[in-house]
Order: C-alpha cells, then structure tokens, then sequence
C-alpha cells in the first residue's frame, strides 16, 4: 500500500496558474505537471501509488469554503483513492463553525502555510484553528524557508507545548531548508514525550540531500514518525518513489512511510 501523504491538487480551470505560482515562489523549482486532479491519479497510478493525501491552502480568508468544498467534492468521486485535508485561515471569521463544517463534507484535517498565509505559526491569531482541530484533526503544516522563519522548529515546539493533544504534521522533514540540524531539536523533545503526536514527511526534501542524509533524518524523528509525500504538483510519484527507494532503509521502515503511519494515524 502507497499513500501520497503530501499532494496539492486545483480545479482544472486555475491549475496551471497555481502551480507557476508555487513553482515561482520556490525560485522556480522545476515541475512538469500542472496541478490537475487527472494528472495526479494518471501519474499516481503509472508509479503504483495507491492513495493519496489532497489539499490546498487558502492564501485569503475568502478562499477557505470555496477550497473546502472542491476537496470534499474530488473526495466523494474519488472515494477511495483521495482523503482530504480542509483548508483554514487565521484571519478566517468563523473558524469554530468552518472546523465543524469541513469535518461534516468528510474532510479528515486541516493544512496551513505560514508563508503564504502570512502568519507566524506561534502567533495567537493561529490559536482558535488549534483550539478547534486539538483531539479532532491532524493540522498538516508547511516547515521551513531560509526566507522567512514563520514555521520555524522553534515556533512548532512552541505550538506543540501550548496544544499538547494537537496531532501535528511538520511537513518536509519540520523544516530541512532551516540548516543547522534544527530537526535535531524534534529528537530531543520526542524522546521526552514518547506519546507525542507529531508526525513529518519527506515532500520537497529528498531532491536536496543525499540518500545516507534522509535515513539520518528519519532515524532522528522515528520511522514510525515519517510519511512518504510528492508535494505534487512541485515533484511527481514516479521520481519521488525513486529517490526514496535509494534510502539506506528497512523492509520495514519502507512499509511503514510508504503508508502504514499516515493510515494509522488517520484511524487513532
Ligand atoms: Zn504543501
């Protein structure tokens, strides 16, 4: 079993214009694919992925509804190949209610993007999304940019001890791009709390590093911690498949990043 933990997907009729916008942002970053939903099953299934993890982030509060209604639409005609995450927004006025109605439409978590939200992850403004997923829904967050530290290991520890029962994903490895081994950080609060409900991915990271790096960083959060995403439409299964497989990794660990966690942690 394949799950695709970290996938962005758009309407057909903005998806090309959102993934140059996403692929500008990241200093043009190479992509090949154009965001569709179609191209995702397509390119999914030429690569044996067998589900995949969908959702978008909502740049304005306006967008947060519109966006929760097309990933719970592309879900219920998808229904088991796509779980999807709702989107929210700090600056969103009601965010109780959005909470309740995206869990209604079936959506199974919420993402945020700091840099494109423009929000600090620790700030206040963010306190009412986590007051309304903690115990309910895993928050998948965007980690790291050398540009700005809005999603810093830092801050995400701050947000962890604030919100204890929060299930946490810090995508891209919490923040590879924030050098100096900050991921260590994560290691040391997680030994200490074992029962910890942090989980990360290794979307948009492993282009970066070598393969001996990746199983490093693996082992510094737990296998039993990590799930295996394409970030698509930046990278596509095919190619992100075959990086992870040059992994120095168990039998194992492979079974459990390539799909065991994410499922588990959705079933808890
Ligand atoms: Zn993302």
């Amino acid at each position: 079993m394949i799950v695709d933990a970290h996938a962005h997907i758009f309407p057909d009729k903005i998806a090309e214009k959102a993934t140059a916008g996403i692929s500008a942002f990241y200093g043009n970053l190479p992509t090949d694919s154009n965001g569709t939903v179609s191209e995702l099953l397509q390119k999914g299934a030429s690569a044996g992925v067998d589900m995949f993890l969908v959702q978008s982030v909502a740049t304005v509060p306006l967008q947060v509804v519109t966006i929760n209604n097309f990933i719970a639409e592309c879900c219920k005609n998808y229904p088991d190949k796509f779980i999807g995450f709702g989107a929210m927004h700090p600056n969103f006025p009601n965010i109780p209610a959005e909470t309740e109605r995206l869990i209604s439409l079936g959506l199974r978590g919420v993402k945020l993007h700091s840099d494109f939200q423009n929000f600090r992850i620790d700030d206040e403004c963010a306190y009412p999304i986590y007051k309304a997923c903690e115990g309910r829904l895993p928050i998948l967050f965007h980690c790291g940019d050398p540009r700005s530290d809005g999603s810093s290991p830092e801050r995400l520890l701050n947000v962890v001890r604030k919100f204890p029962r929060l299930t946490v994903i810090a995508a891209h490895f919490a923040g590879w791009t924030f050098r100096n081994k900050r991921a260590e950080q994560f290691a040391e609060y997680l030994s200490q709390h074992k029962d910890a409900k942090i989980y990360t991915d290794c979307s948009s990271s492993l282009f970066a590093m070598t393969p001996t790096r990746a199983a490093e960083l693996i082992r510094t959060f737990g296998a039993e911690r990590v799930f295996w995403g394409t970030d698509y439409p930046i990278w596509n299964a095919g190619e992100e498949l075959a990086r992870f497989r040059e992994i120095p990794l168990t039998e194992r660990e492979r079974g459990q990043i390539l799909g065991e966690n994410l499922l588990k942690m959705l079933n808890q």
